[in-house]
């Protein structure tokens, strides 16, 4: 059997000659920056090494890997979790399967979350869901004298929230496992309370999405009507503001009036929405009154 016919039928035992050529291998099922990424992480090296020295042979173990890991993104599976990273506001971030993968319309929550924050010195900020952290250790980073609490009811996700607070050395920042806030003490202490709470309706084919389907189905959907977090946010976040607190939130493209009309029947004021970078309202706040009524 002629070594060519070997290559094409591509056994696992067959190394590939360079890392140019298994980059073009790659190519056939995965698109290139993925390809370009997934390699990096098998060679350790970086984008500049890796276009300067296309000729650089591969190990066999680094072939098997590579190997493995094209198929599993071409399966579908997020380059997040085949790295083992994501970018975030500017910082990489340890992600698993057991937090959603960061998303960039959640970048656009932490830039509204630091605008309500910009005349309140020392602010007390939950970040309810926090998933990898994502919201908390951006806030955090951006506002070296604010306190975080981020809260998460899932132990394996706040285990990956501790290593990217341990990563980018955020101290201000506590964790809490709990169910929203509801073991928490009932005062009036946070002066932003933020969330990107599981908000897919049960039934959305977008569960089923690609990528979608292998993140934490219980960070993406309530299992009822995608309002779940929100009503219990109303009732749970709300009393936990300060006068003159925000209550913060990302949501689908087709719930800003849902949320809003919650946030007004819970009693705050001064509600807008924002949309994303594609045009949808996307997050909605809303503030208790400073005066204490509906003004
Ligand atoms: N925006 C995410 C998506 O569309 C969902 C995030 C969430 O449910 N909080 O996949």
């Amino acid at each position: 059997m002629r070594p060519e016919s070997v290559r094409a039928r591509g056994l696992p035992e067959t190394p590939f000659e360079t890392r140019g050529s298994a980059l073009q291998w790659a190519r056939q099922s995965v698109d290139r920056l993925d390809a370009r990424l997934l390699l990096q992480a098998v060679c350790g090296a970086d984008a500049a090494a890796l276009l300067a020295y296309p000729e650089a042979p591969l190990s066999l173990p680094e072939t098997a890997e590579f190997r493995a890991l094209v198929a599993r993104r071409a399966a579908g599976e997020p380059l997040a979790y085949l790295t083992g990273e994501a970018g975030f506001y500017g910082e990489r971030l340890v992600v698993s399967p057991a937090v959603l993968v960061p998303r960039p319309e959640t970048e656009d929550l932490v830039t509204w979350a630091l605008q309500l924050l910009e005349n309140c010195p020392s602010p007390r900020v939950a970040d309810l869901g926090t998933g990898s952290g994502a919201i908390a250790l951006a806030l955090a980073g951006q506002r070296s004298d604010a306190r975080l609490l981020a809260v998460d009811i899932s132990a394996d996700a706040l285990a990956v929230a501790e290593q990217n607070r341990e990563r980018l050395a955020r101290s201000n920042v506590e964790l809490r496992c709990d169910s929203w806030l509801s073991g928490y003490s009932t005062d009036p202490v946070f002066d932003l309370i933020v969330s990107n709470p599981p908000y897919i309706p049960a039934l959305d084919p977008h569960l089923q999405g690609d990528g979608v389907r292998f993140e934490p189905r219980g960070a993406l959907t309530d299992e009822a009507d995608g309002l779940e977090a929100y009503r219990a946010l109303a009732l749970q976040a709300v009393p936990r503001l300060k006068l003159g607190g925000w209550l913060l939130v990302e949501h689908g493209h087709d719930q800003a009036e849902a949320v809003a009309a919650l946030w007004r029947d819970a009693g705050l004021v001064a509600v807008k929405s924002r949309q994303d970078l594609s045009g949808n309202p996307r997050m909605t706040a809303g503030r208790k009154a400073l005066g204490g009524g509906y003004g």
